[in-house]
C-alpha cells in the first residue's frame, strides 16, 4: 500500500471508531429472546447470528436466554422471568431490555406485563402479536375456502421445512400444538385480552409507546424471498402463501408485528433475515439485521434504558 492510501485508510477508519466507542452502551441489559424452535444455538450456529458480539462490541451487556422451543406464551414467559431474575442477580441491575423474536415478542410481552417493574423496554422484532396466518392454516382454522387444498399443503410443508431448520433437525416435539395454539389468531386475541401493553388498538397502527413504566418498539420485515444462496428463502415463499396478499415476511404478517412505537414493518427481510440468518445470508439491497440491532441499542441508550 502506498503511503497516500495508508494514510486515507486511517482517516477513514478514525471517524468510525471514534464514533463506535460507547455507541450500544444501554443503561441496562439486554436480554435476547429466540422463537418457536430457536434454541440459543440453531445446531453449530448462534440464533442471533452475529448480533450479542456486534451489540457487545461497543458497549452493551448482552445476555441470550432460552425458553421452550415450542410451548404456550405463558409457559416461555415464566421461563424468561426466571432467568431475567438471574441475569439482575449476577449484573446488579434494576432493570433489563427486552427484545424478542417471533413467538419471542409475546414471551417478552407476558414477562413485562406480570413484572413491569423489572422491564426497562420491550422491542418485537418480526412478533406474532395479533397471531399468525401460517399457525391458523396449521391448525385447519384458516378461513374455509380461501385457501385450495394444494396451496393449503404447499404451506405445510413449508412450515415443516422451516421448523426442521429451526429445531436442528429434530422436528416436531410434544408441545408444538400448545405453541400453534398461541401463535394463532384466536390464541393470540385472548392473549392480548389479558396482557394488552403496547398492542395497537387499531388493525394496523401503533401501540402505546410506553405502559406502566415499560417501553413498547417493533419492527419487522416484508420480503419472504431475498436471497437465493439462502436454503430457507424457498420455504418461506410457500409459508407467505397463508397471508393472501398481505405484506408478510414469511411467517408473519406486517400489521401483526406491531408492537408500541413501529420503527419499521416492511423492511426488505424475511422472518430468518430478521435474525441474520442464515449465517448472514440476508438482502444485500436492505441494511443489514446487524446494523438494525446497534441502531436501536443506541435508540435505548439515548432515551436513557
Ligand atoms: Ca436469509
Amino acid at each position: 500500500m502506498t503511503w497516500l492510501g495508508a494514510c486515507l485508510l486511517a482517516l477513514s477508519l478514525m471517524p468510525t471508531a471514534a464514533l463506535a466507542v460507547g455507541y450500544t452502551q444501554t443503561k441496562y441489559p439486554i436480554v435476547l429472546v429466540h422463537g418457536l424452535f430457536g434454541f440459543d444455538n440453531i445446531g453449530p450456529v448462534e440464533y442471533w447470528y452475529g448480533i450479542p458480539s456486534a451489540l457487545r462490541a461497543d458497549g452493551a451487556k448482552v445476555y441470550v436466554t432460552q425458553v421452550s422451543a415450542a410451548n404456550s406464551t405463558e409457559v416461555r414467559g415464566e421461563q424468561l422471568l426466571t432467568q431475567v431474575k438471574q441475569i439482575l442477580a449476577a449484573t446488579g441491575a434494576a432493570k433489563v431490555n427486552l427484545i424478542g423474536h417471533s413467538h419471542g415478542g409475546p414471551t417478552i410481552r407476558y414477562a413485562a406485563s406480570v413484572r413491569p417493574d423489572l422491564i426497562a423496554s420491550a422491542t418485537s422484532v418480526g412478533g406474532v402479536n395479533k397471531g399468525s396466518a401460517v399457525a391458523d392454516v396449521l391448525l385447519k382454522v384458516a378461513p374455509p375456502g380461501s385457501l385450495s387444498n394444494s396451496v393449503v399443503v404447499s404451506i405445510t410443508n413449508g412450515l415443516a421445512t422451516v421448523i426442521n431448520f429451526l429445531s436442528g433437525g429434530s422436528g416436531l416435539n410434544q408441545n408444538a400444538l400448545a405453541a400453534a395454539q398461541s401463535l394463532s389468531t384466536a390464541g393470540s386475541q385472548k392473549f392480548n385480552a389479558a396482557h394488552p401493553e403496547g398492542v395497537p388498538t387499531t388493525s394496523c397502527g401503533e401501540g402505546a409507546y410506553t405502559a406502566r413504566g415499560v417501553s413498547y418498539f417493533s419492527w419487522s420485515g416484508a420480503k419472504p424471498y431475498t436471497n437465493v444462496f439462502d436454503i430457507v428463502d424457498p420455504a418461506l415463499a410457500l409459508t407467505s402463501l397463508a397471508f393472501g396478499g398481505a405484506k408478510n415476511d414469511g411467517l408473519v404478517a406486517s400489521c401483526s408485528s406491531h408492537l408500541g412505537r413501529v420503527i419499521r414493518d416492511d423492511y426488505a427481510m424475511n422472518h430468518l433475515d430478521e435474525v441474520n440468518q442464515t449465517v448472514g445470508l440476508v438482502n444485500l439491497f436492505e441494511t443489514n439485521p446487524v446494523t438494525i440491532y446497534r441502531q436501536h441499542a443506541n435508540r435505548l441508550k439515548g432515551l436513557g434504558l
